[in-house]
């Protein structure tokens, strides 16, 4: 049977092949309870608006407006208010900088790219822009986040596993970062790096040696929740793997066909 694999997944795998089994074979998804998260598909909707002439900061408050009454779980300090205020507040920076332009945006924004593997696979990603970022073209891949990027060493954005698969997906080596930081005093930071033919060769091999481990049915878990391999802590099956009714009703749902909502992870990064 051919698949269509994604970089959620890739690294999803890589993380934990157990919890990748419990998501992507076993269907079971962690519920939509962060605001930041659906926040950040709401802003970059609002982002395409920008970019197509439309009233970015209407399409922010239609979209967000969505989910007013939502009981997410908001970080302590957050709302609902609280970040439509930041949304809107980031926006106009963002239009007033005015470092990205997007030539076409049907063309130019969320772009979807297929490779080929080996074994009739294909690999999925989703570029949230190609555009002009000060004069060069490149990849540009839009974070909302609440704590800066690291900037420093110089290079380091260049070891960033997804900019490399984007790269890698679509052969542009040049990537950037537009990490809009939802703080106190909301930042936008702009981050450039180039990905050499290396790089993409060696991600390539890394996705065909992964497929082929999950092909092979390998799941065996990474178990971890001491510092630095603490990812049990943050993994939304840990309910699973402890048998514990109470956590898994409160972060999971199950879902038939689950791989079907893979292209929705990909939006989502
Ligand atoms: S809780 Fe730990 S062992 Fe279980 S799936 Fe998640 S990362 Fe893997």
């Amino acid at each position: 049977m051919t698949m269509v694999f994604s970089y959620t997944q890739i690294s999803n795998y890589l993380r934990c092949p157990r919890s990748y089994r419990l998501r992507y074979l076993d269907g079971w998804q962690e519920k939509d309870t962060r605001a930041g998260m659906v926040f950040g598909r709401c802003f970059e909707r609002a982002l395409v608006s920008l970019f197509s002439m439309e009233d970015p900061e209407a399409r922010l408050f239609r979209e967000w407006g969505v989910y007013r009454d939502t009981p997410f779980v908001y970080k302590t300090g957050e709302s609902w208010d609280r970040l439509l205020h930041q949304g809107v507040h980031l926006l106009q920076r963002f239009a007033q900088q005015n470092r990205i332009q997007v030539r076409d945006p049907h063309k130019d924004l969320q772009i979807k790219v297929v490779r080929s593997l080996s074994g009739g696979h294909h690999f999925l990603s989703y570029l949230d822009a190609v555009a002009t970022f000060d004069g060069t073209p490149c990849i540009v891949d839009w974070k909302t986040t609440t704590s800066r990027y690291p900037e420093a060493p110089a290079g380091v954005l260049g070891l960033d596993p997804q900019l490399i698969s984007y790269s890698w997906a679509s052969g542009i080596p040049e990537v950037a970062i537009v990490a809009f930081v939802r703080k106190q005093q909301p930042e936008i930071q702009y981050l450039k790096a180039s990905i050499s033919e290396e790089q993409r060769q060696e991600f390539g091999r890394l996705v065909e040696a992964t497929v082929s481990q999950i092909e092979a049915g390998q799941f065996a878990s990474h178990s971890g929740i001491r510092f630095p391999q603490n990812g049990c802590l943050g993994c939304a099956h840990l309910g699973l793997c402890l048998n514990d009714k109470q956590l898994i009703e409160a972060r999971l749902i199950r879902k038939a066909g689950a791989s079907d909502l893979d292209w929705l992870d990909e939006l989502m990064d």
